[in-house]
């Protein structure tokens, strides 16, 4: 069991407010504040460079530490700037063909389709949708029979950024590397929320934030990649983190370049050294917590506030599907999402809203332009739980 007044004592801002917002961006401990901010200082005294190298040790049990998390190795772990660079990272890396077949879901984030797009208005590379099971999970059968061998990339969504559904994807997943496609999941909104075992995942790659359910700094992410598929992807763009410049044959001209053969072939070079350091401490935090204590805490405090809201009249609950985990979205009937945010911020109840832009397909297919979304995280109590039904209530009465 999580103690819950000890992480309140741990997180000043989630006290006073019921902070609802985790997969937005959630409220730090103060270990990763203090990491933040005490290197920032740290720079303005003695250079960015001398700061880094006195945290050297730290800085590489980051990929350690994401590692053991995610149960890879270490060499499997590239660290970025946010969900959607280690994304684009990735799929820069896949040499397309006129043709090629790019396999995306219901639930796809609007970050990842724009760049599959751009590929095939420029690349000619064709994306298709997976039909839906009528569950919320892409449906197997629709999917085999669309699966051929100009399927290079197929694209799934761990848990939509406007449901609290679990996708089924392992069958999928499954199915399309036994037919040689490439499989890369999102895993931006289930990596801190869900434990998370990259075996049990069975995919080739998959991405994620820092400033989520990690409760690490803005400006964070990471991909973990199969060591198998590594070599096989050459970062379109990458530099002299992810190679090295080296001579020519003839030895004069520098001519030629080597890319590294781990995972950190799909770094930059420059990054936020600060942000890393507070990465660090938010993995750590939670590993001493322990992933499936924060999943157990996270789907009860969901199943309360979903509960709570469901039995208010006025109030729709729209998550589907069987599997329902951290992310609670409804509608205050009559009343749009933007303006049951604000009023809910006033009554100090932090949400956020989730947009049809985000994920057009899923909210077309429903009818939405747009949900309040409500994620509490293991360090909400079940009296601001209680508040926050109290405040939607109110709401809904007075609509
Ligand atoms: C937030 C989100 C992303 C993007 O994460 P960034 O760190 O902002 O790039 C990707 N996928 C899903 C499902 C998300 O909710």
């Amino acid at each position: 069991m999580i103690d819950v007044d000890a992480e309140l004592d741990l997180t000043p801002g989630a006290r006073d407010q019921v902070f609802l917002d985790s997969a937005g961006s959630s409220l730090p401990p103060r270990t990763v504040v203090d990491a933040v901010v005490g290197h920032l200082r740290r720079e303005a005294e003695v250079g960015g460079y001398r700061a880094a190298a006195e945290r050297a040790e730290e800085l590489a049990e980051l990929p350690l530490a994401l590692a053991r998390l995610l149960g890879c190795g270490p060499e499997e772990i590239a660290l970025t700037d946010s969900a959607t660079r280690s994304w684009t990272q990735l799929v820069s890396a896949i040499r397309w063909r006129p043709g090629d077949r790019v396999l995306i879901c219901g639930n796809e984030y609007a970050g990842n389709a724009i760049p599959l797009l751009q590929r095939a208005r420029y690349d000619g590379v064709v994306v298709e949708v997976v039909p839906d099971d009528g569950h919320g999970d892409p449906d197997p059968d629709a999917f085999a029979a669309m699966l051929d061998d100009r399927v290079r990339l197929v694209s799934l969504v761990h848990v939509a950024t406007n449901s609290g559904h679990v996708t089924r994807f392992e069958p999928i997943a499954a199915a399309a590397r036994a037919a040689g496609a490439l499989v890369l999941l999102d895993a931006c909104q289930s990596a801190g929320q869900l434990a998370l075992d990259v075996d049990r995942l069975g995919v080739d790659a998959l991405t994620g934030t820092g400033r989520k359910w990690l409760r690490g700094p803005r400006g964070t992410g990471f991909l973990q990649v199969r060591p198998d598929v590594v070599a096989a992807l050459e970062p379109a763009a990458a530099d002299l983190r992810g190679g090295t410049w080296i001579s020519g044959a003839g030895g004069t001209g520098a001519t030629s370049y080597e890319l590294r053969n781990d995972a950190a072939r799909f770094e930059l070079w420059e990054h936020d050294v600060a942000g890393r350091l507070g990465l660090k401490a938010a993995v750590d935090h939670l590993l001493a917590l322990g992933p499936a204590e924060v999943e157990a805490a996270v789907r009860a405090s969901a199943t309360l506030l979903r509960d709570g809201l469901a039995g208010l009249a006025g109030v729709t609950v729209h998550d589907v599907g069987e599997d329902l985990a951290g992310i609670v979205t409804f509608t205050v009937d009559g009343q749009d999402p933007v303006e049951t945010k604000e009023l809910l911020s006033a009554a100090d109840v932090t949400v956020s809203v989730s947009d049809a832009s985000s994920t057009r397909i899923d909210m077309t297919a429903r009818g939405l332009a747009s949900v309040v979304r409500a994620s509490p995280h293991y360090f909400v109590s079940e009296s601001h739980l209680d508040r926050a039904v109290a405040a939607v209530a109110e709401l809904a009465e007075s609509s």
